[in-house]
């Protein structure tokens, strides 16, 4: 089986300091989390800005931050920067961080309901994020919250959008999404083209079990405290717990982990847009 990539959530735009205090924040926090997680043996970073008032920003200037302290002290790692709409719904906003030439962003491709809010992409706007993906080679992770949203990747492909394999990551157990259950979970795995690449990322208590199926399945895992702020026992949870966490169960399942370069070549980026992220 390949090698299991783990991909860490580290931040988010929801959670506080107040309900978990090891929640990175700052991107001081943000870096040294990452080399914590990095040394357990995850690959993948998806990350999100958040202000000097701690709220969600997509601030050129503070991703740039944070990108610069993450690369010196872990330069290989994969950094994967959200476009997600809790920080802002301006068009142009939201593909900022593409644009920053991250070597992966995230890309939801279509709305739902999600605690408070309407987590809007319309067509317009999907088409118009595919656009910058396609214009800056940046290779983007589908989230998936509902099974059309598959369609509309696969869509995109036939517009020439974007391009095969894609890579597909799987939120479920979100309130107002797809639940977390094994069986959606076998639903989408086998709803993609077979040269897709597919990692999942459950929902609170969903997280671990979803992981642990999806090591068994032979997907890859997002864990971290965007998602999920509890360890299985209901204690705690911190980044690097989750990332030894997914260690422990894969090393009992006989999985490997994969290392950022091995990522890189499952997930077809080219190794050479490692050190494309416009810093400056
Ligand atoms: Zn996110």
């Amino acid at each position: 089986m390949e090698k299991l990539i783990i991909t860490v959530a580290l931040t988010g735009n929801v959670h506080e300091k107040k309900t978990n205090p090891d929640l990175p924040v700052t991107p001081e926090e943000i870096a040294a989390d990452v080399k914590r997680c990095t040394d357990a043996g995850a690959s993948v970073f998806h990350v999100h800005a958040r202000d000097s008032q701690h709220k969600p920003t997509l601030d050129e200037s503070i991703y740039k931050e944070i990108v610069k302290k993450i690369k010196a002290v872990s330069p290989d790692v994969i950094i994967q920067l959200s476009t997600g709409a809790r920080a802002g719904k301006g068009y142009k906003d939201r593909a900022a961080p593409v644009r920053l030439l991250p070597e992966m962003a995230s890309f939801t491709t279509g709305s739902s309901n999600l605690p408070g809010i309407i987590y809007e992409n319309s067509p317009e706007f999907i088409e118009f994020l595919a656009g910058v993906f396609k214009e800056t080679g940046v290779k983007p992770e589908i989230e998936v919250f509902e099974t059309g949203m598959i369609n509309n990747a696969l869509h995109l492909e036939k517009k020439g959008f974007i391009e095969f394999p894609i890579h597909f990551d799987f939120v479920l157990g979100a309130p107002g999404a797809m639940p977390g259950t094994v069986k959606n979970l076998l639903f989408l795995s086998e709803s993609i083209p077979p040269d897709s690449t597919w990692t999942v990322a459950g929902i609170g208590k969903a997280e671990i079990p979803l992981s642990t199926a999806a090591i068994v399945l032979g997907g890859h895992v997002r864990i971290g405290l965007e998602d999920n702020l509890y360890m299985p026992d209901g204690s705690p949870a911190s980044n690097v717990k989750l990332v030894e966490k997914i260690v422990t169960i894969a090393g009992e399942i006989g999985r490997d982990i994969a290392g950022p370069d091995e990522a890189r070549s499952i997930l077809t980026i080219p190794h050479e847009n490692k050190n494309r992220i416009c810093l400056s």
